[in-house]
C-alpha cells in the first residue's frame, strides 16, 4: 500500500482514551464492582471513591462538589439542562444560539424557543441577544466552543449582561428566573472553564472529548438552580439522575478532567502553532481553499475548510484512502444528510456547505502529520 501511516485528524469527534485514564478505571470493572449504594464496607469504599472523584472535579473547576452531576455524556447533560428548566416553566421562552449542537437545539424546539443569530464567524451579538430577552425568557443557552468551526463565545460577557437583566427584572418585580446554560463539550482541553467566573448556572462537559471514556459527562448545576429530573428511580445524584452510578466512567472522567486542565496551556500553544503551520502551508500549496471562519477567538485545534468544486463526502473518502481521517460537518449527528445548520447560520449556501471539511488535531498530532495532510490535500486539489 502506498500510504502507510494513518493520520487521525478528527479529535473533535472522539479522542482516544488516555492510558492513565484506562489504568484508573480498570479496578472498577472487576475487583471493585460494588454498587456504591450498598451498605457493606467494600461498597462504601467505592462510594467514597465516587465522591472523591466529584470533589476533585469540583476543585479543578472551582465549584462545590454538590454542583457536579454525573451524566452519560454531553447529550444527556444538555437535555437535562434544557428540559430540566423548561419542564418547570412550560410557557416560558428559551433562547438558543443558531450554532448549538443538536442536543441543545432539539430539546429547545419542544418549547417556545427563539434562535440567537450569529455573524459569519459564528459569534453572537450581545446587544441583539439583550434585545431578544423579554419577561417570559427563562433560559439562554450559548455554547462555549463550537464543534464544527471552533468559534469560541465570550461567556463571561453574556454572564455579566444577564446579571444586569436579572437585577433590572427584580427591580420591576418580575419573578421569573433567568438561567444561563453553556455547552462546553469541546472547551476543556483548550479554554479556561470556571463556571462561577463565567456567570453560568448550568454547564455541560464531555469525557469522550477529553481523552476520557465515551458516555461520561458532567452537568454543572449552580447551587440555587432548580432542575426537574428526567430519570426517576433510586434517587442517585441528588434525585436528578437515578440509576446505579457508572463508577469506572466517573473515575476515568475525573482523571481526564484533571489531566486536560494540567495540559491545557501547553497543548493550546502547541496545537495553535500546528494550526498556523497547516493554514500557511495550505494557502501556499492550494490557494483556492478557504477557511470557513476568520477569527482569532476560536479553538486552537479545529480548522474548517471550504474546498471549492469538491464534494466533501467524496473528498473525505479520498483522504481516508490515503490514510487521513477527518470530518465533514458534525460527526455527532449519526443520521443526518441535511446540510449543516451551523454552516447555514454562518451564511453559507447549501452548495458551499457541501464542500466543507473539518480537521481537528489533538495530543498525538505532530508537525509532520499536518504537513503530510497538506501534501495530500494539495495533490488531490491541484493534481
Ligand atoms: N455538544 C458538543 C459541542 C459536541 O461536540 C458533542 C459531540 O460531539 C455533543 C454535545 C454531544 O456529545 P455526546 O454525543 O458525546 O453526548
Amino acid at each position: 500500500m502506498k500510504y502507510k501511516k494513518i493520520i487521525y485528524a478528527d479529535y473533535a469527534a472522539a479522542t482516544p482514551l488516555d492510558s492513565a485514564v484506562l489504568a484508573a478505571m480498570q479496578p472498577f470493572f472487576v475487583d471493585e464492582f460494588f454498587n456504591p449504594s450498598a451498605p457493606y464496607l467494600a461498597a462504601r469504599s467505592v462510594r467514597h471513591k465516587v465522591e472523591s472523584a466529584r470533589a476533585e472535579i469540583a476543585k479543578t473547576l472551582g465549584t462545590r462538589p454538590r454542583e457536579i452531576l454525573f451524566t452519560a455524556g454531553a447529550t444527556e447533560a444538555n437535555n437535562l439542562a434544557v428540559h430540566g428548566i423548561m419542564q418547570q416553566y412550560p410557557n416560558a421562552k428559551v433562547l438558543v444560539s443558531a450554532i448549538e449542537h443538536d442536543s441543545v437545539l432539539e430539546p429547545a424546539k419542544k418549547y417556545n424557543y427563539a434562535i440567537i443569530p450569529v455573524n459569519k464567524n459564528g459569534h453572537i451579538d450581545l446587544n441583539r441577544l439583550e434585545d431578544m430577552i423579554d419577561d417570559t425568557t427563562v433560559l439562554i443557552s450559548v455554547m462555549h466552543a463550537n464543534n464544527e468551526v471552533g468559534t469560541v463565545q465570550h461567556l463571561s460577557e453574556v454572564g455579566d449582561m444577564l446579571m444586569a437583566v436579572r437585577q433590572e427584572r427584580r427591580a420591576r418585580g418580575v419573578e421569573l428566573p433567568l438561567y444561563f446554560h453553556s455547552d462546553a463539550a469541546q472547551a476543556l482541553n483548550y479554554l479556561t472553564v470556571f463556571p462561577h467566573r463565567s456567570g453560568v448556572d448550568l454547564l455541560s462537559l464531555n469525557g469522550g472529548k477529553i481523552y476520557g471514556p465515551k458516555q461520561s459527562g458532567i452537568l454543572f448545576v449552580g447551587s440555587g438552580t432548580k432542575l426537574a429530573s428526567l430519570i426517576q428511580g433510586g434517587g442517585q445524584e441528588e434525585g436528578l439522575r437515578s440509576g446505579t452510578e457508572n463508577v469506572a466512567a466517573i473515575i476515568g472522567l475525573a482523571t481526564a478532567v484533571v489531566q486536560a486542565v494540567a495540559l491545557r496551556e501547553q497543548e493550546s500553544k502547541r496545537l495553535g502553532e500546528l494550526r498556523s503551520i497547516f493554514s500557511q502551508s495550505l494557502t501556499s500549496r492550494a490557494p483556492g481553499v478557504q477557511q470557513t471562519v476568520q477569527t482569532d477567538f476560536c479553538l486552537p485545534n479545529i480548522v474548517s475548510l471550504l474546498v471549492p468544486g469538491k464534494d466533501n463526502e467524496r473528498f473525505m473518502m479520498e483522504l481516508d484512502e490515503r490514510g487521513v481521517q477527518c470530518g465533514v460537518g458534525s460527526a455527532c449527528s449519526a443520521s443526518n444528510d441535511e446540510p449543516s445548520h451551523v454552516l447555514k447560520a454562518l451564511g453559507l449556501s447549501d452548495e458551499q456547505s457541501q464542500t466543507s471539511l473539518r480537521f481537528s488535531f489533538g495530543r498525538q498530532t505532530t508537525k509532520e502529520d499536518v504537513l503530510t495532510i497538506v501534501g495530500h490535500l494539495a495533490e488531490l486539489i491541484c493534481g
